[in-house]
């Protein structure tokens, strides 16, 4: 029997993997390096990739627009996690890559299924208090002191992902949006001396718990559900190629279909060391002529039952109120946390769809290629947030139009499966 999941460096194999792959990179003299360039667009012509729009820093700090000519692009800008206000993801997570796709007409699938990892500190930089904490016997408490897990599952605390963040989300809306509390108490059991033993096993943990303030040993602290994978991303086939060709996608950014509903920790290793090694190949050896060879979509409950292969189409709206003005950050992040959350319901996600709808219009209306820009990292806010809105845009519709709960999606007013909707659902942007 092997171990589903491989570890580099203890608790660092993101770290290591990181090192490796940025040292093997800066040693390839056939690979060149352009630092603080932002993707703004793919270019495609006559249905075929031509390059990439990129905005890139000058010595200034001001914007200096570049084109890069290419016939094969791949993307791998990572997730969305930025969407929402609670989030495991680092600032760099604004699904460029993925709103850059849409508009060049890429298809793109499972937008919906956007997995909450149950336990981030609620404050602070929203720190993954990982799953090993609560697998040594850590319990989660509301503001009464009460250990609610035990009602719901008879796994507790150990129960899968979905069903902790969910709880964890209900819990913290009936207590007025305030944080349920996770509680290490119960480990002094059997580790008389409490802190050394947080120490020694959590050491990550525990150094930011007391950065922020908390000695753990002796209170619980405040943890929230926060947005952590997202299944979804561009439509890829399994040697990363997206349906425009020359376009390809690896990583987070990238549906494979591997990760299904709801992914099992660990499996993004899969996406970039597999699937995104297969499409460095794929990109290296394709002809000129190639096209991808996508899975079909099949309903995995009833075998057999024909799936339209045919993507939906996302249609944008243009700037009706010349008063909307272009959304700030936060006005995105309480607008997908309140309504494209843990928990969705058809009236908030219908009102999400038009708010994000509106937003997105004002920002496209605004959207300049940055040389009219005082500073980079103000012209790199702004695209960002376009591109947050593009793709929370795309996920309110996609979350909208599946009428069940299947895996990280959870609708109140739909909460059983749907048999006949077990299958992914392909969208393009008009
Ligand atoms: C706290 C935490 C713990 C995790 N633990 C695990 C784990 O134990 N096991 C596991 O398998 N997965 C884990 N994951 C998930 C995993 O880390 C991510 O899915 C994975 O790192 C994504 O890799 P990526 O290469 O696709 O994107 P990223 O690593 O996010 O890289 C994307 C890159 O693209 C760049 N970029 C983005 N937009 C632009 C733009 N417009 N222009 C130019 N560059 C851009 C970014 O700067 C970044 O360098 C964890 C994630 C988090 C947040």
């Amino acid at each position: 029997c092997r171990s589903r999941v491989v570890h580099a460096g203890g608790d660092a194999t993101g770290k290591v993997l990181e090192l490796d792959v940025s040292a093997m990179v800066k040693a390839n003299p056939n690979i060149t390096v352009l630092e603080h360039a932002f993707l703004n667009d793919v270019v495609v012509r006559d249905g075929h990739v031509a390059g990439v729009r990129l905005s890139v820093r000058d010595a200034k700090g001001g914007v200096r627009p570049r084109v890069v000519t290419a016939e094969r692009v791949i993307l791998a800008t990572g997730g969305a996690g930025r969407l929402y206000p609670y989030t495991t993801n680092p600032s760099v997570a604004t699904g460029d890559g993925l709103a850059a796709a849409l508009r060049a007409g890429a298809q793109v699938a499972d937008l919906e299924f956007y997995q909450f990892h149950p336990t981030a500190m609620a404050i602070g930089e929203h720190f993954l208090v990982s799953e090993a904490v609560r697998g040594e016997g850590a319990v989660l408490l509301d503001e009464h002191g009460h250990r609610f897990m035990t009602d719901i599952d008879p796994k507790a605390e150990l129960a899968p992902r979905d069903v902790v963040a969910r709880a964890n989300f209900r819990t913290m809306q009936a207590q007025g949006g305030k944080p349920v509390m996770l509680d290490v108490s119960p480990m002094a059991k059997e580790n008389p001396d409490l802190a050394e033993f947080l120490r020694h096993r959590f050491p990550t943990i525990d150094a930011y718990t007391r950065e922020l303030g908390f000695d753990w040993s002796k209170e619980p602290i405040p943890v929230a559900p926060a947005a952590h994978y997202w299944m979804g991303g561009i439509r890829t086939d399994l040697f990363g190629r997206s349906s425009i060709p020359g376009l390809y996608a690896a990583g987070e950014c990238a549906r494979t279909g591997v990760q299904g509903a709801n992914r099992l920790a660990s499996n993004s290793l899969l996406e970039g060391m597999v699937y995104g090694y297969r499409a460095g190949l794929a990109a290296a050896s394709d002809r000129a002529d190639a096209t991808w060879r996508p899975q079909d979509f099949d309903n995995s409950e009833i075998p057999g039952l024909p799936v339209c292969q045919k993507p939906m189409t996302i249609h944008t709206t243009a700037a009706r109120d010349a008063m909307v003005r272009p959304w700030d950050r936060t006005h995105i992040e309480n607008t997908m946390w309140r309504h494209v959350g843990v928990i969705r319901t058809g009236e908030s996600l219908a009102t999400a769809v038009a708010e994000l709808g509106a937003g997105l219009a004002a920002a496209n209306a605004e959207y300049h290629d940055g040389t009219s820009a005082a500073e980079y990292a103000q012209a790199v806010t702004e695209w960002e947030n376009r591109n947050l809105l593009t793709v929370g845009y795309a996920a309110a519709i996609a979350a909208n139009n599946r009428c069940e709960s299947r895996g990280a999606h959870t609708r109140q007013d739909y909460p059983t499966h749907n048999p006949t909707i077990a299958h992914s659902i392909g969208y393009v942007m008009a």
